[in-house]
């Protein structure tokens, strides 16, 4: 593709929307299409098939639907769609985005058996296996995959056994490892994983989607249903039966997608999460020379979001911290941990350890205008 005026290139440090190639952000200028065309059509069913296939999903038994929004929406229509009348789900706790399944759940009304466990660890699997083997009502497991909030990286394949041992289908949150971290979706006892463009695939925002368990969205056609928008069963049906979304796709974004998935297979599975693990440990590098360090245990780390202990003094200024790297086309996010002066440098998108390094040049410039010599602690 001609790229007609290189974008001036920012580092997103933040959680998401992430760093983008120029290619992707140039593939959403198309001729203005009818997404009812075939042409459209065609490419939303080989990127459904891409979905599929970047997290080893057996074709016959797993299929990507897609929704219009941001991740969120995916989480909302699983809770919403999967837990039949009379029945609970059970969310495994352990950080802000788990925590918003619960949330999505009580807006439903919808039973939820909320297993809470400190959000800096990993939860307590004997605690997670009593819970279920209690509560025999309980139809549905969902959980995260790797806390954003956090960075803390959940032991899915055995949270996903202790479900399945106990007949419960299991859902996990993947928003921030799909496409980063490989992931077997079969293996990993997934039946139902989630992912938004604008995270590890590096698109552009507009497009989230489940890989699910074709049988079960298809068992859930006769479960109650409590949204019109955004109910699993109805959107899949359009794709099976139609090849397309109920309503208006979010066309230019889908563009950018099937650019970034081209993207995703040209870099490869291996090779991607070598460079975001370097970009990590250039991170850990980056900020031992300051004299920081992280909130969270490494060995439980996903290498995709480190937390930061801020330092705990008069000088740090989150605000000044963020501004001077803002300026100079870093950005980075503050914390989401509750009573703790923190914020977070997270590598989602399609960066490497160079801009890593260049990012900690800039920010040792900030601690010394903020008045601080290193180590800063
Ligand atoms: C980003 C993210 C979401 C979705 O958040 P949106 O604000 O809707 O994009 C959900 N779960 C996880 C783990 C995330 O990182």
């Amino acid at each position: 593709m001609e790229i007609v005026k290189p974008v001036k290139r920012n580092v997103l440090l933040n959680p998401g929307p992430a760093t983008t190639s120029d290619a992707v952000k140039y593939a959403q200028v198309v001729p203005d299409i009818c997404p009812r065309e075939q042409e459209f059509v065609d490419i939303m069913t080989g990127v459904r098939k891409d979905l599929v296939k970047i997290v080893h999903g057996d074709p016959d038994k797993y299929t990507a639907v897609i929704f219009t929004g941001s991740g969120t929406i995916v989480q909302d229509a699983c809770v919403n769609s999967l837990v039949p009348e009379g029945k609970k789900l059970c969310v495994v706790n352990n950080g802000a985005y788990s925590a918003r399944m619960v949330e999505i759940a009580q807006y439903y009304h919808i039973p939820c058996v909320n297993l809470e466990f400190p959000t800096t660890g990993l939860p307590d699997l004997d605690a997670v296996k009593k819970a279920l083997q209690d509560d025999q009502d309980i139809a549905v497991v969902a959980t995260v995959h790797h806390e954003t909030g956090t960075g803390v990286l959940n032991p899915i394949k055995e949270i996903g056994q202790l479900a399945h041992d106990n007949g419960c289908i299991f859902v996990v949150d993947t928003i921030s490892t799909y496409g980063l971290i490989p992931i077997d979706i079969e293996e990993q006892n997934i039946d139902f994983l989630m992912s938004s463009a604008q995270k590890g695939l590096g698109a552009m925002t507009g497009a989230s989607w489940t890989i699910g368990n074709i049988q079960e969205i298809k068992k859930s056609k006769n479960y109650l249903t409590r949204s019109y928008y955004c109910n699993l069963f109805m959107q899949y049906d359009f794709f099976d039966r139609v090849g397309e979304m109920h309503f208006t796709p979010p066309v230019q974004t889908m563009y950018a997608l099937q650019q970034a998935v081209k993207e995703y297979w040209e870099e490869g599975e291996i090779a991607r999460w070598e460079r975001l693990t370097k970009c990590w440990q250039a991170v850990h590098k980056g900020l031992s020379e300051i004299g920081l360090s992280s909130v969270i245990d490494k060995a439980i780390q996903g290498h995709l979001v480190v937390t930061v202990k801020a330092p705990d003094d008069e000088k740090f200024d989150f605000t000044q911290l963020h501004d001077y790297c803002y300026e100079r086309g870093f950005t980075i996010y503050p914390g989401k941990m509750f009573g703790l002066k923190t914020f977070r440098l997270c590598n989602l998108g399609l960066i490497t350890e160079n801009d890593v390094n260049d990012f900690f040049v800039i920010a040792k410039e900030a601690f010394a205008e903020m008045g601080y010599s290193f180590p800063v602690s």
